[in-house]
């Protein structure tokens, strides 16, 4: 008799990507597409918070703002979605309460983490950091102008090589407040939705 193995399926590989995205921009853009490729993903996951911890006295565009914007800039873009689960659960976003929720939605899949090379110095303290560092790989994404510093024990991590870009989301706020162009730096979908909407002046 002839035994024929089939080869059992991969493990889906999610990556998550948590930020204020206020507003989203093209070095975002380029990140998710990185990880994409790079990691050989089933999906990014784009996760606007309500209110970052570290930012928490930062106000921010409204949250249904910042949503439509991520939507307009993720549409066609059949690797990506929007998640609003921290915008619906308000409040102070902490990523150990997102990952939890996401593990339960998205079982026997492998659960990365972006985060931008500025935030790795900070992640043992970010809140339930050791339960954190059991259920996803955080891959650090390179920022120019950003060192690059070893991720701490006990977090699993990789390097994305992505396409750096220096662009950020406070650049184009600042831009917008001085009347300057912002149309190479997201997508132009985006900056019409921003003008519109007289947002950041
Ligand atoms: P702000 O300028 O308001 O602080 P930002 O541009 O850093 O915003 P966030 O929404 O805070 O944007 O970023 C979400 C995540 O994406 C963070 O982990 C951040 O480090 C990372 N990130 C943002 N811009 C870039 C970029 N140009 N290249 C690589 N990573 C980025």
């Amino acid at each position: 008799m002839l035994l024929t193995i089939k080869p059992s399926p991969r493990m889906k590989r999610i990556a998550l990507y948590g930020g204020s995205f206020d507003p989203v921009h093209r070095g975002h853009l380029l990140v998710a597409q990185a990880a994409f490729e790079e990691l050989e993903l089933d999906r990014v996951i784009f996760i606007p918070a309500a209110q970052s911890p570290f930012k928490p006295d930062h106000p921010l565009a409204p949250s249904g703002l910042r949503l439509a914007m991520l939507r307009i800039a993720l549409a066609g873009r059949t690797y990506a979605e929007v998640d609003p689960l921290e915008i619906a659960r308000g409040g102070v976003s902490y990523t150990i309460d997102t990952v939890r929720s996401l593990r339960d939605r998205h079982p026997n899949t492998e659960l990365h983490y972006l985060i931008g090379a500025d935030h790795v110095p900070h992640l043992p303290k970010w809140r339930e950091a050791e339960e954190l560092a059991t259920l996803v790989e955080f891959i650090v994404i390179p920022r120019p102008g950003e060192p690059l510093v070893p991720v701490p024990t006990p977090f699993r991590s990789r390097q994305l090589r992505g396409f750096p870009l220096g662009v950020s989301a406070s650049q184009i706020r600042d831009r917008c407040r001085t009347k300057r162009d912002i149309s190479l730096l997201t997508p132009s979908t985006v900056a019409e939705f921003i003008r519109t909407n007289q947002l950041y002046l």
